[in-house]
């Protein structure tokens, strides 16, 4: 399958790794939206959060898990957010499933 993160997870794609395990692996996003930003993936290609079903919930909480972690780690003590975009309404530009982790500024609310 010619998928740009299936590539990154697998290293035939360069990237800064921030964790890996068996499951997830997450790594510095190439056009930081925040001072801190990480995209955490799954290892089995998800296209997109639409895909979820009952069997993924493991793996959810697993790059759940890991972005608290990731912002402990980096001291995002102060806060820090989440984002799961999702298909083109939602802004998904990658279609494989990614948690943003972005931190180290202020968020603003509503999203655009
Ligand atoms: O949620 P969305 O699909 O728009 O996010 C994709 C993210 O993947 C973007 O923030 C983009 O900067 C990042 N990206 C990356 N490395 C690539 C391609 C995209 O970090 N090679």
């Amino acid at each position: 399958m010619d998928c740009i993160f299936c590539k990154i997870a697998a290293g035939e794609i360069p990237s800064k790794q921030l964790y890996s395990d068996e499951t997830v692996y997450a790594f510095a996003d190439i056009d930081p939206k925040a001072p801190f930003h990480a995209l955490i993936i799954p290892r089995e290609h998800i296209g997109s959060l639409a895909e979820a079903a009952g069997h993924h919930k493991a793996v959810l909480g697993h790059m759940h898990v890991t972005a608290a972690g990731l912002a402990r780690e980096h001291g995002l003590d102060n806060g820090y957010r989440v984002v799961i975009n999702t298909g083109p309404d939602g802004g998904q530009t990658v279609s494989h499933l990614h948690l943003h982790l972005l931190g180290g500024r202020p968020m603003a609310w509503p999203p655009g």
